[in-house]
């Protein structure tokens, strides 16, 4: 039997899925395997409905109370099309430190700063769903153990495909590096633009939200914090 969309809404309704980045990984198989906790298995709907499925059936209604016409020529795949991009833009949540990091930790007496700027960093605003976009810069003081350099930019790639708040992720990003090589100091600064601020209320188009994490010697001493400011302003 084919559940009718409003059906649908209802189960999904009804299924709570646990604050846990595994939640989309135990959801691939369909939802009759989605636990909501260890020792209660959500009622089965129906072994071919996938998460992808679930979504274009939400984004098929979405579509319709905007005051569309899901069947017009133009909007016939935009369901699923959206539903696809959605799971993309969130594919974060499938990836952890360890994975991406697996191999790409060297012993190195290097001590001066490693700095990478300019990382092009694309997210979703977690209040609105509307993408955030921008710069990412960071710094690290080694301590004896350095990152492969391609791998700081798949940290921020990790954090910033999740639905975000901008200070919470340069947090993340900060404390990962700290957590992978234990540095002597982490400096991360992400400039970015919301959409949720230009296309709607203020509507401030230029509007640039800083935010910055500085750990251990760029917290403590000004000058090392002062060369890597001057650094990325350049
Ligand atoms: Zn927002």
């Amino acid at each position: 039997m084919v559940a009718t969309g409003e059906q649908l809404m209802e189960r999904i309704e009804q299924i709570q899925l646990p604050n846990q980045p595994e939640s989309r990984v135990s959801m691939s198989s369909g939802i009759s395997s989605v636990s909501m906790s260890s020792n209660h298995q959500v009622e089965t709907v129906e072994e071919s409905v996938t998460p992808l499925k679930q979504m274009t059936a939400c984004y098929k209604q979405i579509i319709a109370h905007v005051g569309e016409d899901v069947n017009r020529q133009g909007l016939l795949k935009t369901p699923e099309r959206a539903a696809k991009a959605m799971l993309d833009f969130t594919k974060g949540y499938e990836q952890n430190l360890d994975q991406l990091l697996n191999e790409a930790i060297f012993d190195e007496d290097h001590d001066e700063v490693v700095i990478v700027k300019d990382i092009d960093m694309f997210s979703l605003c977690e209040h609105h769903l509307v993408p955030f976009m921008g710069k990412v810069h960071i710094a690290y003081l080694p301590n004896k153990r350095v990152l492969g350099l391609s791998k700081l930019a798949r940290v921020v790639d990790m954090f910033s495909r999740r639905l975000q708040v901008q200070e919470r992720m340069t947090k993340q990003i900060a404390t990962a590096i700290t957590e992978a090589v234990q540095p002597h100091g982490v400096a991360v600064v992400i400039e970015a633009t919301h959409m949720c601020m230009v296309m709607r209320g203020v509507q401030k188009a230029n509007a640039m939200t800083t935010t910055s994490c500085m750990l251990g010697e760029f917290r403590e001493n000004p000058k090392t914090r002062d060369e890597f400011l001057a650094l990325i302003r350049k």
